[in-house]
């Protein structure tokens, strides 16, 4: 499998981050069960660094889950196999956990270092080759502007590193494949 990735710079100063800080596979883990959740890529203020953060899932998708989710009874299906992203999460084994972080009502946080002081990197799909593309605000403490820039392909192993937070995405383990 190869994907595509991007540098992000600032046009001030010597900033890159790249967006393969989203890479691997991230669970949340409660009472034994698990629930992988998505995650984009953002900017975290108190690591300075670009980072992975939550993504949750909107509230019109999440009101469609729970109505597939009371009937379904079919096996979990697969992400990248799956369009419809409400049917996928009602699919899910672990369902309820992810019930569970959404009733906590919390911000989505910074998967390095918890916090919540983040800004998402929205606007970032299909980015051609060749294009800068502004992220869309400031490099905090810096007068410059944060852009994504491709870097190139990159091929990916079979087995990504597994990262596993509890529910108040306070990171438990790592597991490196
Ligand atoms: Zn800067
Ligand atoms: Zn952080």
């Amino acid at each position: 499998m190869s994907v595509t990735f991007f540098d992000i710079r600032c046009d001030q100063c010597n900033f890159l981050g790249t967006s393969l800080a989203t890479s691997g596979c991230y669970l949340w883990e409660h009472e034994a069960g698990v629930f992988q959740f998505e995650r984009q890529l953002g900017l975290c203020l108190d690591c300075n660094e670009v980072v992975a953060i939550e993504d949750f899932p909107n509230d019109a998708t999440m009101k469609r889950a729970r109505e597939i989710h009371k009937t379904y009874t079919g096996k979990p299906l697969l992400r990248f196999l799956e369009k419809d992203y409400a049917k996928y999460l009602a699919s899910q084994k672990g369902f309820t956990i992810l019930e569970k972080v959404l009733m906590l009502q919390r911000s989505p946080v910074c998967l390095v270092c918890g916090n919540s002081s983040v800004r998402e990197a929205h606007c970032l799909e299909g980015l051609e080759k060749d294009e800068k593309r502004s992220l869309g605000f400031g490099h905090p403490g810096c007068s410059g502007t944060l852009y994504a820039q491709s870097a190139g392909n990159l091929r990916f192993g079979m087995r990504p590193t597994t990262y596993t937070y509890d529910i108040n995405g306070r990171l438990i383990s790592t597991t490196y494949g």
